[in-house]
């Protein structure tokens, strides 16, 4: 049928081990573009029985109140604020980054740095309002110095991403940058090779892209950063626009 790998995932936290399947898919329209072959690998993660139960679907102020003054990672030592999640709770589109930085733990909410302002302009270039969408990260706290989240810190806290995808059922989750992907994917794959197509996570399409630092460190990655929306706006219904201003 097309599966080339079944296996299971091995992390402290996924006692209730969701299944990957990889297989061969066709490209997606924006990746067509260009010379790599013509089937690239799709991943799927399914969820755990018990926490993937759509009938026991949390409001996402329940969640909030789940998390509590968690205490459930080493992350919780250096926070100042536990960054949940901001936006639309019935988005059609949530963006997930890997986790807040200075100026998301001093405010309480994510993307209100550089980057931040620079995803609103993306969102806003999509022809949406960043109120209509909801944006968080794998880990609600911030790593210290602005380190990588570690692989046991994403484990611990993906529970919490998980409950929120449910609760706000989007049609589509969009993953900022190579360390959120490769967690929540469960893949060592480069970003490279995972964006532009995509990936099934909770029953929910996902996009993998450039995390908006990386634009601004690299304005090569802005024309395939804005290939990928192009395919997700696609899938939302969103009007393409006619020409876009490479250079914003
Ligand atoms: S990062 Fe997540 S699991 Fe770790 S302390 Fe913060 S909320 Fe809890």
């Amino acid at each position: 049928m097309g599966v080339k790998t079944v296996f299971t995932q091995n992390t402290q936290a996924m006692n209730d081990v969701p299944v990957i399947s990889k297989k061969k898919e066709p490209r997606t329209e924006a990746m067509t573009k260009n010379n790599n072959p013509a089937e690239e690998e799709i991943i799927t993660i399914e969820g755990p029985a018990g926490l993937f139960d759509r009938s026991k679907t949390m409001k996402l102020e329940e969640i909030r109140e789940e998390i509590g003054d968690c205490t459930r990672c080493k992350l919780h030592e250096g926070r100042t604020n536990l960054v949940f999640g901001d936006g639309n709770p019935k988005a059609k589109l949530v963006f997930v980054g890997e986790g807040p930085g200075r100026d998301e733990d001093m405010q309480g909410k994510p993307f209100v740095g550089r980057s931040g302002k620079l995803l609103t302009k993306i969102i806003e270039a999509m022809g949406l309002k960043r109120e209509d969408v909801y944006i968080c990260n794998v880990v609600k706290c911030r790593p210290p110095d602005n380190r990588t989240p570690e692989p046991d810190e994403m484990s611990t806290c993906e529970q919490f991403l998980f409950k929120q995808i449910i609760s706000i059922k989007p049609d589509v989750i969009v993953c900022l940058g190579a360390t959120a992907a490769k967690s929540i994917l469960r893949t060592k794959a480069s970003l490279g090779s995972l964006r532009g197509k995509f990936h099934m996570y909770s029953g929910t399409k996902l996009m993998v892209t450039y995390h908006p630092a990386a634009l601004l460190r690299n304005p090569n990655f802005k024309k395939p950063a804005w290939e990928d929306m192009q395919v997700v706006m696609k899938e939302l219904g969103l009007p393409l626009p006619k020409k876009i201003n490479q250079g914003d």
